[in-house]
């Protein structure tokens, strides 16, 4: 479904030119959960940032194609991708509030974007809201929707948040370090919360962590970025059985 091809992605900045992603490769299949792990500044944010065409100002493609489908989206005008973001690709961000608005009641967020995305008037959006905090297992949704963002936990907002990223029923769900900004407690809820759902609605996943633990939790296949490169890549249990590049079999040695 993605299919990124030696992407290469430098940077302006001060001091001149920065690459930042070295002719990467990788791909999503429908209804796989496909990892990124890597260390912090190793390019996978820019990764997911230059499928959903939020590279800042400063980003040039410097070579390289994504396709989605058919459809190259190094090619497309910043307002045309802007039609696959969100409706077709949903996201989920580190920091749950970024993605919320912060003085709306969650039901009229969630009503406001169902209605947009399935051309649904208000009175017909409502129920199928109320059915997705259901999914996101709020078993108050009534309550729920009520409420603003600052009246909810952490983890309660990036289960909103996981709502509204499936509510456009989008074929590709990014998630870019969906756990690292909430307790460790609840991180495996929130993990599993979203293998379920894209379970459910045959959601391919393109999930980026630090952290290979969540890895081993939710993937199927799994990219090692090092540097703005793809160090390795395979199956999940293959990298964790047996990993050939000694990057991974540190990051794996690192492991509790
Ligand atoms: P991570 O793997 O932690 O998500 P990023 O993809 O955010 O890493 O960043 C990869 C590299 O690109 C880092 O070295 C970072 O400093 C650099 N970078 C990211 N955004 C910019 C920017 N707007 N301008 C210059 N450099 C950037
Ligand atoms: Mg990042």
């Amino acid at each position: 479904m993605i299919n990124i091809e030696e992407l290469s992605i430098t940077f302006s900045t001060f001091h001149g030119k920065v690459h930042v992603l070295d002719k990467v490769s990788l791909s999503v299949n429908r209804r796989e959960i496909l990892a990124i792990v890597g260390e912090s500044g190793s390019g996978k944010s820019v990764t997911a940032y230059s499928i959903l065409g939020l590279l800042d100002k400063n980003a040039e493609i410097s070579n390289g194609h994504i396709y989605f489908d058919e459809e190259d989206l190094t090619k497309l005008s910043p307002n045309k991708i802007q039609k696959y973001r969100g409706k077709r690709i949903g996201m989920v961000f580190q920091e749950p509030m970024s993605a919320l608005h912060p003085t709306m009641r969650i039901g009229d967020q969630l009503v406001n974007v169902i209605k947009r995305h399935r051309k649904l008037s208000k009175k017909d959006a409502y129920p199928i809201m109320l059915d997705m905090l259901k999914d996101v297992h709020f078993d108050n949704p009534e309550d729920i929707a009520k409420k603003y963002p600052h009246q909810l936990s952490g983890g309660m907002r990036q289960r909103i948040v996981i709502a509204l990223a499936m509510s456009g029923q989008p074929e590709l769900l990014i998630a870019d370090e969906p756990t690292t900004a909430l307790d460790v407690t609840i991180q495996a809820e929130i993990l599993n919360l979203i293998k379920e759902l894209v379970q459910k609605h045959n959601t391919a996943v393109l999930l980026i962590t630090h952290d290979l633990g969540v890895v081993k939790e939710v993937g199927d296949r799994v990219c090692v970025m090092y540097g703005g490169n793809i160090m390795e890549s395979g199956s999940v249990d293959q990298i964790f059985e047996s990993p050939r590049h000694p990057y991974t079999k540190a990051l794996l040695s690192a492991l509790p």
